[in-house]
């Protein structure tokens, strides 16, 4: 088959790397993204005059080949944080690991926008419906396509491939949620907030489980600002997570403003709730499924942006090898 037609459900960063791939080897593509963002968990809010990323801060690069095909894509923006991370437990700096980190100053969902370009992405659509077989292909809304590649998290996609799941497993993979919350302070950061680019907080702590300095990445907050993103631990996650944002962001300011040092209350305060956060336990197995009908994305391999990304790639030369 010269050209086949192929469906990626989410347009995270391993349904755009997937679609990419498809795209370069002539496949005619289409993705469908429920939200009217790119990049998924890979998430960047323009906040008042910051550029703030709420998901993934930063991501390792270990792979060459990516690494290099991501440089040439974001030619002004893939830069290595070199401002080190403390462990609050120890008050020691964080051994990098291999590979680093990596972030984008324009903002991290950029590498979502530069991986998209070109392909015909349909944004606000979810796709609500399992795929039903016709002939050889895989009708889908009102199209057939000869593959079909989910990358949502798995609670997500288990809902549309239920035909073949008709019950729940022990063995799926199960996600952890995640508050947010980010915090504008007056000032230049000092202290803690200047010698640091993140606390990853002491294990047990009541609401903070890391907390990052934004100001560390090139051109995100302008002069006269602190901005902290914190991310709330799983108990606390789970017990606020249907409350009023204004209560749990009120529960971690004070802890927040304590760890950094920070001497005055916030002038700003803005929250997101991640249903989906984090992997807590990837297929042991990948699950088998007709032909066709492929897997991708962080509950194969964990949660990284560049497993992700990796597993993207998988799935489109998996897909390729069909036809
Ligand atoms: C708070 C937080 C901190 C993190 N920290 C790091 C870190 O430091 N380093 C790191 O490497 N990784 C980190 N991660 C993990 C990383 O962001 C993810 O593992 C990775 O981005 C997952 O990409 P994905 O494409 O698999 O999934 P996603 O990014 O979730 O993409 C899936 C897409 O599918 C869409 N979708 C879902 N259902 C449907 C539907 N029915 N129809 C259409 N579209 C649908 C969603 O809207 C989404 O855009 C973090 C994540 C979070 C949330």
């Amino acid at each position: 088959m010269s050209q086949p037609r192929i469906a990626i459900i989410g347009a995270g960063i391993a349904g755009l790397a997937c679609g990419r791939a498809l795209r370069l080897q002539r496949a005619r593509v289409t993705l469908f993204e429920k939200s009217r963002s790119l990049g998924g968990r890979l998430a960047t809010r323009k906040w008042e005059d910051q550029v703030v990323d709420h998901g993934a801060p930063w991501f390792s690069l270990t792979d060459a080949g990516l690494r290099q095909d991501w440089s040439r894509l974001l030619p002004d923006g893939l830069l290595p944080m070199t401002v080190p991370m403390r462990d609050s437990a120890t008050g020691e700096a964080l051994v990098e690991p291999d590979g680093g980190r990596w972030y984008l100053p324009a903002g991290n969902n950029r590498l979502g926008k530069a991986l998209a370009e070109g392909l015909k992405i349909r944004m606000e659509h979810v796709v609500e419906n399992p795929p039903v077989a016709q002939g050889n292909q895989w009708r889908l809304g009102d199209e057939a396509y000869d593959a079909v590649i989910f990358t949502a998290p798995w609670p997500q996609t288990r809902r549309l491939l239920e035909p073949w799941f008709p019950s729940g497993e022990a063995l799926e993979p199960r996600y952890r949620r995640t508050l947010t919350a980010f915090f504008a302070y007056e000032g230049d950061p000092s202290g803690p907030s200047a010698e640091w680019s993140a606390l990853q907080h002491e294990p047990g702590h009541a609401c903070l489980e890391h907390s990052i300095c934004e100001n560390h990445k090139t051109t995100r907050v302008p002069p006269g600002r602190t901005v902290i993103v914190a991310h709330a631990p799983a108990a606390f996650s789970d017990a606020h997570f249907e409350d009023s944002p204004d209560d749990w962001a009120a529960l971690m300011e004070p802890a927040v403003r304590a760890a950094w040092e920070l001497s005055s209350p916030p002038v700003a305060v803005f929250t997101h709730r991640w249903g989906f956060s984090t992997v807590t336990q990837t297929f042991a197995t990948p699950p088998s499924l007709p032909r066709g009908l492929l897997i991708a994305g962080d509950a194969l391999t964990g949660s990284a942006v560049e497993a992700a990304a990796r597993s993207g790639l998988h799935a489109a030369h998996a897909a390729l090898r069909l036809f």
